[in-house]
């Protein structure tokens, strides 16, 4: 990766919304039809608290209590992430950024490193993302999330994919989402402001009434229109 600014922007998809509004399905699906790694900034700091070492040592009590981590460390793991050579036909950022500083910051490495963002907006209800969020379950595997009411799997309890069993995200019991939420109005919300202040392209999905896989269709129809289109896997555009 150079980082210098490229004649052909790279483009660079932000999934945005709130806790439980199906950023991380819809990082998963898209790659059925965009190129370019899914960085969830929560799945990695995940792994660091998994791995014990210094940053998921930190990251540990504030994720359990449903509060942000300092915008330093995922900036940091977001500039580190960037410079790895996958991320030269693009990117899906999920989770990533969640504080104006976060978007300030991302919006330098954009122009540095030469892509073109764009933003994917999940828009939910309060009370479906309450339902799906106290629902959910993961395979500690592969990370694939399923619903027990709206999107379970095939045999309950086991991931569809690894056969593992699924597990209970600790920041997914009540008081946690409720703190979750929270973070997000006071602090995420204000985003959409900031990109349409920005002048980021901005799509709008309606992400609740609709399958994952129709969301996902919907997602990739609205890009390939808007002319946002990533490189498709074979190659395409
Ligand atoms: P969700 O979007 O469902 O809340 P994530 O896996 O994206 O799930 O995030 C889980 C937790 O990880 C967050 O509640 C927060 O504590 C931490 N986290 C993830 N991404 C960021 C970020 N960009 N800034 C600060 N904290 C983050």
């Amino acid at each position: 990766m150079t980082t210098t600014a490229q004649s052909s922007p790279i483009p660079a998809i932000i999934l945005f919304g709130s806790p439980g509004s199906g950023k991380g399905t819809q990082a998963r699906l898209l790659q059925n039809c965009l190129r370019g790694p899914h960085i969830s900034t929560g799945d990695m700091l995940r792994s660091h608290i998994q791995a014990g070492d210094s940053i998921g040592n930190q990251a540990q009590a504030l994720i359990k209590s449903g509060r942000l981590v300092p915008d330093e460390m995922v900036n940091e793991l977001v500039k580190q992430r960037l410079q790895d050579s996958d991320c030269q036909a693009g990117i899906i950022l999920d989770g990533y950024p969640r504080t104006t500083n976060q978007a300030q910051v991302l919006l330098g490495f954009m122009q540095s490193f030469g892509y073109q963002a764009a933003v994917v907006y999940l828009m939910v209800d309060y009370e479906v993302i309450v339902a799906r969020l106290s629902g959910r379950r993961q395979c500690p595997v592969c990370g694939t999330l399923y619903n027990m009411k709206t999107n379970p799997p095939k045999v309950p309890g086991i991931c569809d994919l690894e056969g593992a069993k699924l597990v209970t995200r600790e920041d997914d019991r009540e008081s946690v989402i409720r703190e979750r939420l929270n973070q997000y109005e006071v602090q995420t919300r204000p985003l959409l402001d900031f990109f349409r202040q920005a002048g980021v392209p901005m799509l709008e999905i309606k992400a609740a009434d609709a399958s994952p896989e129709e969301i996902s269709q919907e997602i990739c129809r609205s890009l390939h229109s808007a002319g946002l289109m990533l490189t498709t896997n074979n190659g395409s555009r």
